[in-house]
């Protein structure tokens, strides 16, 4: 199947449920890209800046660039301004330092809080307990030019199927409490969760954002 049919088959699959596809398209090159924006893909995930800043002028303006790898704090001022969402804020820190950048350059910007809830000691994000505290504090009424639209994370790196379930079930979980805590909280609406290999299961777990990759554009060449 080329990029083309991927694409389409997978919106045939996700739009009718009203879950979003970011094709992550980190180190496929331009070309990929084009094919599939073609095929009427609009969001692109990347996990370099370096790599998005360098690609975005390759296409349309209205692409839409999500930002999912370990964002460093030294390259905030980079993204600023680039992307439509940070989908992997794992620190109050880079928050803040997002949150300064923005308010400089005038712009807001989305962000979603990650969740490290799978096993691998490996994998970046804000403990469940950490996020519930966060939100318990009300912490984010300091944000002056960031907007917090809802949680992303991972599953653990496995076959078991339970396992998968029950780390999406947590990220969910969490997500629900965190509205629970604060009703008032506008434009919080985002899970996102789910990848080449287990994004069936995200969804039935109640993720409403895909992140695919794999599936797409075939193995990537590091
Ligand atoms: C690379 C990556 C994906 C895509 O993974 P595939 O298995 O290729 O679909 C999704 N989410 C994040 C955060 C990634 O880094």
């Amino acid at each position: 199947m080329t990029i083309a049919d991927h694409i389409k088959e997978l919106h045939q699959e996700l739009d009718p449920k009203g879950v979003q596809l970011v094709a992550v398209s980190k180190f496929h090159p331009v070309e990929k890209l084009i094919e599939a924006y073609e095929a009427g893909q609009r969001i692109f995930g990347e996990s370099r800046v370096q790599e998005l800043v360098a690609k975005r002028p390759n296409l349309p303006a209205d692409t839409r660039w999500h930002f999912i790898g370990h964002l460093q704090t030294n390259k905030v001022k980079q993204i600023i301004g680039n992307v439509e969402l940070i989908e992997s804020v794992d620190t109050i820190h880079l928050l803040d330092v997002i949150d300064e950048e923005s308010a400089k350059k005038g712009v807001v910007t989305k962000v979603l809080m990650q969740l490290h809830v799978a096993q691998e000691e490996t994998k970046f994000g804000f403990s469940v307990e950490e996020l519930l505290n966060y939100f318990t504090a009300r912490q984010f009424e300091n944000l002056k030019a960031t907007h917090i639209c809802g949680v992303m994370g991972m599953a653990s790196n496995t076959d078991d199927t339970d396992r998968i379930r029950c780390d999406f079930t947590t990220i969910k979980k969490t997500f629900d409490k965190i509205l629970a805590l604060c009703p008032d909280l506008r434009g919080f609406d985002i899970v996102s969760m789910g990848m080449s290999d287990d994004h069936k299961i995200a969804i039935e777990c109640g993720s409403n954002l895909v992140r695919i990759g794999t599936d797409i554009f075939g193995q990537r060449e590091y």
